[in-house]
């Protein structure tokens, strides 16, 4: 069926992972604003309030509800299908943070020129590189000081371990910005910054063999371009497309998104030199987008904060064939036959019910509570399972108590459901059962997400002790180690998850080091399988 397969060929699934405050959000806008999908840039979200309170927040995912605002952004360009997954950063930054990026086919990282590679690019590049998807990077805010743009590809490659190669290469910053010169074509874009950054610019571009480029932008900028032009040719990897979509070289652009300076080219070559849906592996093989009926799997499980129905939507990435609104497909885990309900996406800003979809988009479905991380839904002729999602470190712990101790029931109840939908990890002292809880969680607000939910939706109080760990460690061959012979350090803790699985914490990064000295065949993971 020709038309299924170019539906899916003209798909981009992509997510954008920085550090707060890089421009993730600018960016986001100005490409929606290229595909024409809002008129001007500056209405994306008003998420950008600065820090509230709890019951504020919890106020806002109410209102939210079943939104699929901040998970994904559909739109089309240039004659390509593009969804964008938000990886919320900020108080929002969690577990589904990660999880998002199991969903893209490649990852576009923001970079601040002044401020170089910050701590959660490098937590949101882990993930990319264990899953091997192209990374594209936008240097960004040009137009302001910078640091130098070696240093800055330095520092990619010294921190992140991957090749850089830039695509094109500024030519001054800040006041002096004077625009960027694309290695390809040989020329040189003038920069301009947009009126408020919010209409479309008209650029100027000239050939780096213009005897008129000199006057544009003086003597001592024209020296040094062609001085970092030749450097660039002798020294930068080469472009190499194979590389790029394996994740092991990272094409570079140097642009400022708000003025909208270079953010066009960007999008251009970045749809070019990225993928249509990717295949993914499963229990009977290779699932190829293209050939196989409709299957997806859940990345994401949203809970309804309405007391009255604790439903939940269930975020899926749709890996191949066609979506149909009310076909029958079949829930793997659940090894049952099932219609999905109230299928829906977002459209720029709008949410709305979607009749059909394909492989490579997003849809988010209601769920009556049947769904958990990683579930493959597919068609029922042929059944198999995708990988599952693995589980990522928590960076906070604390001990959990109940202060009524009547309501276990409704306790163990409240938290292995929270625990399910994803949003916390529980774990247990490793020689006792279910009396000590101990919680992992990745943003710090998931605590009192926790404990605001176990109050209100399952009437449980809680007190939550923390505790000083912050890095946590699978036993990745927990059959050849034996737990009580581990030689730890005085800040290491043994624990299990509640499939029994051992990990341990400790309080100190060096320690992990250390253990793994002491104890010879021991491995170590930061990502714990699932499934
Ligand atoms: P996010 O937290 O990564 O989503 O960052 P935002 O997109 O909200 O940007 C953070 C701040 O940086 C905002 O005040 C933006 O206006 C500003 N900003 C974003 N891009 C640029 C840029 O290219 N140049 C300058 N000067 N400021 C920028």
């Amino acid at each position: 069926m020709p038309d299924i397969k170019s539906e899916i060929e003209k798909r981009r699934t992509f997510a954008i992972i920085s550090h707060p405050d890089a421009g993730k959000t600018t960016l986001t806008e100005k490409f929606l604003l290229y595909g024409g999908a809002i008129n001007l840039a500056g209405s994306v979200k008003g998420k950008k309030t600065a820090k509230h309170a709890v019951s504020d927040w919890m106020e806002i995912e109410k209102e939210r509800g079943i939104s699929v605002t901040s998970s994904v952004l559909q739109f089309n360009y240039g004659g390509y299908c593009i969804n964008i997954l938000d990886t919320p950063g900020h108080e929002d930054f969690s577990e589904d943070t990660y999880r998002t990026l199991m969903a893209a086919d490649s990852a576009v990282m923001v970079i601040d020129a002044s401020k170089g590679v910050e701590k959660q690019t490098i937590k949101l590049f882990k993930v990319c590189v264990m899953r091997h998807i192209p990374i594209f990077t936008f240097i960004n805010k040009m137009d302001r000081e910078a640091n130098d743009p070696f240093e800055l590809l330095d520092e990619i490659e010294s921190v992140l371990g991957i090749s850089t190669c830039p695509v094109n290469w500024p030519i001054g910053c800040g006041k002096e910005f004077k625009g960027v010169y694309d290695r390809n074509e040989r020329e040189v874009s003038l920069f301009k910054a947009a009126m408020n950054g919010q209409k479309e610019v008209d650029t100027k571009n000239m050939s780096i063999d213009d005897a008129a480029l000199k006057d544009e932008i003086g003597q001592a900028f024209f020296d040094k371009l062609n001085e970092d032009v030749e450097l660039l040719d002798g020294a930068s990897a080469e472009f190499d497309i194979e590389k790029v979509q394996a994740g092991d070289l990272t094409p570079v652009f140097f642009g400022s998104a708000l003025t909208n300076f270079g953010v066009e080219t960007f999008l251009q070559h970045f749809l070019k030199m990225t993928t249509p849906p990717l295949p993914r592996n499963s229990s009977e093989g290779i699932i190829d987008p293209v050939k196989e009926d409709f299957s997806a799997f859940v990345f994401k499980i949203q809970a309804n904060m309405n007391k009255a129905h604790r439903d939940r939507i269930a975020f899926m990435r749709i890996c191949s064939g066609k979506f149909t609104a009310g076909m029958e497909s079949f829930h793997v885990q659940g090894g049952k036959k099932i219609r999905l309900s109230q299928p829906q996406q977002m459209m720029a800003q709008e949410r709305h019910i979607v009749e059909e979809a394909y492989a490579g988009d997003i849809i988010g479905v209601f769920d009556p509570g049947i769904f958990s991380i990683g579930d493959t839904i597919c068609n029922s002729n042929k059944k198999f399972a995708f990988e599952g999602i693995p589980t990522f470190a928590p960076e906070h712990f604390a001990r959990v108590r109940q202060i009524d101790t009547m309501k276990r029931k409704q306790f163990i109840k409240g938290i292995s459901q929270i625990a399910q939908e994803g949003a916390i990890q529980i774990f247990q002292e490793f020689n006792t059962g279910m009396e000590e809880i101990i919680v992992g969680v990745v943003g710090v607000l998931q605590f009192e997400v926790l404990e605001y939910r176990l109050k209100n939706e399952y009437n449980v109080d809680i007190k939550l002790e923390p505790l000083p760990y912050e890095h946590i460690r699978w036993i990745e061959n927990p059959e050849e180690i034996n737990m009580s012979r581990i030689v730890g350090t005085s800040d290491m803790k043994k624990i299990k998850d509640l499939k029994d699985n051992p990990l341990l914490l400790f309080v100190n990064s060096w320690s992990v080091n250390m253990v793994l000295e002491r104890n010879e065949g021991l491995k170590l993971s930061e990502f714990g399988k699932n499934n």
